[in-house]
């Protein structure tokens, strides 16, 4: 399916860090360019012939398809047909086909022997959603999407906080390039496109629904609700069975019980993990580095165009990586033990003093009576594996942190001390 890529010739005797580099460059070059020009470069450019659009053809899946109708109307775009859509969105595929003169829409069908065998009645997604969207959307999609050399999604940085450093190209782990030409686009962004080139709205959209799949899971949002609210609600699940894993693969489903890290008031799959030692600096993503593995290699983890964390053990300085707070999408404060309170320090010089503003996450040993503290360093993320603990969390059932005798930041002052030292915070 693919034709040589002249950019990437010589990258088959060490491709990964050759494509790195010129994902890097990418980056650099196209930073500045509009949509269609991010996407002009992949399809004509980096990949010709050898890249597909993935659309769910729902509220805002417009605006992607018409910067793919300017640049070629040709170009494969994949549609996960799952048997459940609404009509409505049946109906509006065939109005973007014409609208846009979209010549190569791939509707992508569940395999029928799994249909009959795990979901005769069809209503998997009722007793098992995770199962459902993987035989309905994840199995399909991907036995298509391995072929490409590419992908391009419409995802965008304001969606998520994961998405904040969201760049146009990404280089997956098995070599493979995801783009995303709309990263940069903020709500207001996308409102104003449609507007702008007169783009049909999803019909249901002016009904209340404002994110949609499949019609047994989505439901319309309440005004000012989060616009994912409506999906799969009451069913104790937030993932679409096809999003990517951060090392470029189709993600598996992740039962509950799997999901460690609670944030924003909720268990959630994890994309980070561990470095391990045969890791190599500079390829790795959606890794926590230590803080000595980040000095020691640190010019190739700055020049890596893949996103990277800080983990911060017990005894390691904060102070020595501070210039370089900002490189990192998330920070994991290390606390091996219950006894051991150091990482309370780390984690308060990296809110207070360093004002890093990302995601900052406890891991090692987290237990209920340390949460609240935690908190009250700025850390808004926890790997907690301990059950009662988990439990504390999804009742909501923390203690409430009342009485100190170290204070936090501004304006807090430890009892029993003289009250004019919160006015001139003496004790920051
Ligand atoms: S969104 Fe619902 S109906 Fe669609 S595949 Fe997933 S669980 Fe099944």
């Amino acid at each position: 399916m693919a034709t040589a890529n002249p950019m990437f010739t010589v990258a088959e005797a060490k491709p990964d860090k050759l494509r790195s580099l010129g994902i890097i460059a990418l980056n650099g070059m196209f930073d500045e360019m509009d949509a269609e020009g991010v996407l002009r470069q992949a399809a004509e450019e980096l990949l010709p012939g050898d890249l597909a659009i993935v659309s769910s053809f729902g509220a805002d899946s417009a605006v992607l398809l018409h910067v793919v109708s300017k640049v070629n109307p040709d170009l494969p775009v994949l549609f996960l047909e799952t048997g459940k859509h609404f009509p409505e969105t049946l109906a509006y595929v065939e109005t973007l086909k014409q609208q846009l003169g979209l010549t190569n829409v791939l509707a992508l069908h569940p395999d029928s022997g799994d249909i009959e065998r795990f979901d005769p009645n069809g209503n998997l997604w009722e007793t098992d959603p995770d199962s459902c969207c993987h035989i309905r959307k994840t199995e399909p999609l991907e036995k298509v999407v391995s072929g490409y050399g590419g992908w391009v999604t419409g995802r965008k940085r304001f969606q998520t906080s994961d998405r904040g450093v969201l760049p146009h190209f990404e280089l997956t782990s098995d070599d493979r390039i995801k783009v995303n030409p709309l990263a940069y686009f903020t709500h207001a962004d996308i409102e104003a496109y449609k507007a702008e080139h007169g783009l049909p709205e999803h019909p249901l959209y002016a009904e209340g629904y404002k994110s949609i799949g499949c019609a047994p899971c989505t439901s319309a949002v309440a005004e000012g609700e989060d616009p994912r609210a409506g999906r799969w609600r009451g069913l104790n699940k937030q993932e679409c069975g096809i999003h990517f894993d951060f090392n470029g693969k189709i993600a598996a489903p992740m039962s509950q019980s799997e999901k460690t890290l609670f944030k924003d008031g909720e268990f959630k799959a994890d994309p980070w993990r561990a470095w391990a030692e045969d890791d190599v600096p500079g390829d790795v993503r959606y890794t926590h580095v230590p803080v000595t593995v980040f000095l020691e290699n640190r010019d190739a983890f700055l020049a890596s165009p893949h996103p990277i964390g800080l983990q911060v053990d017990p005894g390691e300085k904060v102070e020595d990586v501070a210039e370089d707070l900002d490189r990192f999408s998330s920070i994991a404060i290390n606390f091996p033990k219950f006894t051991d309170g150091r990482g309370y320090s780390s984690a308060r010089l990296v809110r207070e003093r360093y004002g890093y503003e990302g995601e900052m996450r406890a891991v090692g040993d987290v237990l209920t009576d340390q949460i609240p503290f935690m908190r009250r360093c700025g850390i808004n993320a926890f790997i907690v594996t301990h059950k009662p603990t988990r439990e504390a969390l999804e009742k909501d059932a923390l203690a409430a942190v009342s009485h100190y005798y170290q204070p936090v930041g501004l304006g807090e002052v430890p009892a029993g001390t003289r009250p004019f030292l919160r006015r001139n915070g003496s004790y920051t």
